[in-house]
């Protein structure tokens, strides 16, 4: 059966599009899927998600069931993750079956499996950390130290992330599968988000940096464009378009680097999907990274990522330290009558401290100007907790 894909005719009601996961990124994507009448369907383990009533189909079920995601996907034209951790079994089953996987099976095998991708990068001659592949913490000590310690598999948002400075750390070690890194001295750390479509065509979004709060040690906020040289930019684009060639790679493809201290640009990983490191996209580029997508998705033309504001940033609105129950948000007003400013709340039934809630993002003329409005926002935004009323 020829795929109607091919043909933008037949978008609207007779299109069929799927997406496992049905998080902040799937309802930030069907914002993007509005536009071109395409409806979504979702399938997410949780019953209250955060796409589960913006979709034409809700479906409750295990990503990594390939039979869940089978029943799932049988009949859709299309189908994309928001989620790496999906089943490529259930993905494969359904490509053989003439529904468009994207990203491809494949990929996802490689990428979902972080010793694999690393090989991929070292086989290919994409500039990546030294490392080493170990089956159990008996060989943690096989490179030495200060080392970086990944879990193969399963890992997110730097859990299944170890760093080991020395010998003494050798017990903290996960028990499991892992990556072993020689620690990069990191400067900056940096990602780029690239489109590569059916065509072999590639638009990469300008570099980002996500600058860290050395205190709490966790992303503080993202900005872009990144503040390195116009040679270390090429260089990153450079190289994340050699990622997505190399892969022959079709769909977003999100690529976090580090910029050393001696000015190397490395590749750390690589996520086949939108990503945090985008958000702001939406409102500081012509495409967001979520149309881009369903644009890779429904292999349409790829869009212009050219920026419509000098500077765009994104931080994240996070539950407080105690907070439980219904989100309630504070300081939005303020956050509102701020120019250049746009809160996204993801829509989560509960807030838990420190979750993540919404983001928000400030575009304007300068760096400077950008971070002055986010640090005076981010004082007076806040999501506390209120109790549940009873029924
Ligand atoms: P996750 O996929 O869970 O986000 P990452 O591989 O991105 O895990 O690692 C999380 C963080 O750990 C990175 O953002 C970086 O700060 C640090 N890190 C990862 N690898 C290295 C390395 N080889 N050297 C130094 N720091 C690293």
């Amino acid at each position: 059966m020829a795929s109607k894909i091919k043909n933008s005719a037949s978008f609207g009601p007779s299109l069929r599009l799927g997406v496992l996961g049905g998080g902040q990124l799937g309802r930030m994507m069907i914002q993007s899927a509005v536009d071109f009448d395409a409806r979504v369907e979702v399938m997410d383990p949780s019953p209250d998600a955060p796409c589960r009533f913006l979709t034409h189909r809700f479906v409750q079920g295990d990503l990594n069931d390939a039979d869940a995601v089978e029943k799932f996907g049988s009949g859709l034209d299309c189908l994309t993750i928001e989620i790496e951790n999906v089943s490529v079994e259930g993905l494969r089953r359904l490509e053989a079956q003439g529904v468009r996987v994207i990203p491809k099976p494949d990929h996802l095998a490689i990428i979902q499996d972080k010793g694999l991708q690393k090989q991929f990068f070292a086989d290919h001659g994409i500039p990546t950390s030294p490392f080493q592949l170990i089956a159990d913490a008996n060989e943690v000590g096989a490179m030495g130290f200060p080392i970086v310690q990944k879990m193969r598999k399963g890992g997110y948002d730097g859990k299944g992330v170890k760093v080991l400075k020395n010998v003494a750390d050798a017990s903290k070690a996960f028990q499991s599968p892992s990556l072993l890194e020689k620690a990069v001295r990191i400067h900056k750390e940096l990602s780029v988000i690239v489109a590569r479509n059916s065509m072999g065509e590639t638009q990469c979004f300008p570099v980002v940096e996500a600058v860290f709060d050395p205190v709490a040690n966790l992303v503080d906020y993202l900005i872009a464009p990144a503040d390195i040289s116009i040679e270390e930019a090429q260089t990153a684009e450079r190289i994340v378009i050699q990622v997505a060639e190399c892969m022959e790679f079709e769909g977003l493809l999100a690529v976090e680097l580090f910029l050393d201290t001696e000015g190397h640009i490395v590749v750390n990983e690589v996520a086949p999907r939108t990503h945090n490191s985008g958000h702001h996209t939406i409102e500081a580029n012509i495409t967001s990274q979520f149309e881009q997508h369903l644009r890779t998705v429904l292999d349409l033309p790829l869009g212009s990522t050219a920026p419509v504001h000098p500077v765009g940033a994104m931080v994240n609105v996070v539950g407080a330290a105690d907070a439980r129950g219904l989100p309630d948000y504070r300081g939005i007003d303020a956050a509102l009558a701020t120019e250049g400013v746009h809160p996204h709340l993801y829509g989560k039934s509960q807030v838990k401290p420190f979750r993540k809630m919404g983001h928000v993002t400030i575009t304007g003329e300068t760096r400077q100007e950008v971070i002055e409005r986010m640090m005076r926002i981010r004082e007076q935004l806040a999501v506390e907790g209120k109790p549940t009323p009873t029924e």
